[in-house]
């Protein structure tokens, strides 16, 4: 690990400006950031330490509920409030890491957090991610673990966090600071694509804070679960994913959302299963007529074709755990 200098600003104006000067990377958790210092794929000139700011806090205002960006993951998922009104997050959240890294890592970090593709966190090995026009290792490498849904020529990595998959699901809103002052962004427009640009991960504007998160506080979000396959039963990361909300009106679904995780180079919304479940009756065969629409579009490489079925049972299993006539 090179040498940084370390900063820990007491208010949210000095983070902002320490985090302003180039180079700088906040830390709060250090569950993502420290590991890739010490692999040598981070090298941020500042680390600027963010936990003295005042984001800790998970409050209902009005109809939603705002998360605060340093609410330790653990925290967030055994609150009352967020477990009943949202058991998807509580759910997607407990699916995630270890005890020790959920107590450790934050929810603004969780956002944040960056792939696991192995070939990203070996700097031996050519990454678009890290080094931009590098190439990418694992197009024609060991991909087992690579994205089916949103790749492009530039890069096929997963997003890896469960927590992010069911914010998707939950139409957050990401709170963020910056020169002009607050702003919101749009849960489907914080995390981008690869494209020509996989290095670019999100749209946060250079010196943007995360402040936290805003989640629409709906009755129908009660009825939501998270389901998630994987190589092991615990601290393992998702092979497929699912987090589904479902309302159902005397046996036919009235509304619906889903998302999957662990298939995409993002949260990955899928509207073509909510288009295929609404005004449909609550089955398993309005189910799997989703998940086949879910994956429809879904490039499997080399080593990854396991991921569409994996992603469609997932699915249906999340659909099957809350839509009653299944
Ligand atoms: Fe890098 Fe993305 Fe290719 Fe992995 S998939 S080696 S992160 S460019």
């Amino acid at each position: 690990m090179r040498a940084f200098d370390f900063k820990a600003p007491a208010d949210l104006e000095a983070a902002r400006t320490a985090l302003s000067a180039g180079g700088a990377s906040a830390v709060a958790g250090g569950t993502s950031l420290v590991d890739l210092m010490k692999l040598g794929v981070e090298r941020p000139r500042a680390v600027v330490d963010i936990n003295a700011l005042p984001l800790t806090g998970i409050e209902r205002v009005e109809n939603t509920v705002r998360i605060g960006a340093l609410v330790r993951n653990s925290d967030a998922a055994y609150d009352a409030l967020v477990a009943e009104s949202f058991p998807v997050l509580s759910q997607a959240l407990l699916a995630g890491a270890s005890a020790q890294l959920r107590n450790m890592a934050t929810m603004g970090g969780n956002l944040m957090q960056r792939t696991r593709c192995t070939y990203f966190r070996d700097t031996d090995w050519a990454c678009n991610k890290r080094v931009p026009g590098s190439g990418c290792s694992a197009i024609e490498g060991v991909n087992r673990n690579h994205a089916v849904l949103g790749a492009g020529e530039a890069c096929v990595a997963v997003h890896p966090s469960d927590m992010s998959t069911a914010l998707a699901m939950l139409d957050a809103q990401i709170v963020v600071a910056g020169d002009h002052g607050e702003r919101r962004i749009a849960f489907a427009d914080f995390h981008r694509e690869p494209g020509a640009t996989p290095n670019i991960e999100t749209t946060l504007a250079p010196g943007e804070l995360i402040l936290g998160i805003v989640l629409p506080l709906t009755p129908f979000f009660r009825n939501s679960a998270y389901v998630k396959i994987r190589d092991r039963a615990s601290y393992a990361f998702a092979l497929a994913s699912a987090a589904v909300a479902l309302d159902v009106q005397g046996g036919t679904i009235a509304a619906a959302r889903v998302a999957l995780g662990g298939v995409a180079t993002k949260p990955w919304r899928s509207s073509e299963a909510e288009a295929a479940l609404v005004g449909r009756p609550a089955t398993r065969d309005t189910y799997r007529a989703a998940a086949d629409a879910a994956l429809a579009h879904a490039r499997p490489l080399r080593d990854n074709a396991h991921k569409i079925p994996f992603a469609k049972r997932a699915l249906v299993r999340a659909l099957e755990t809350i839509g009653v006539n299944a």
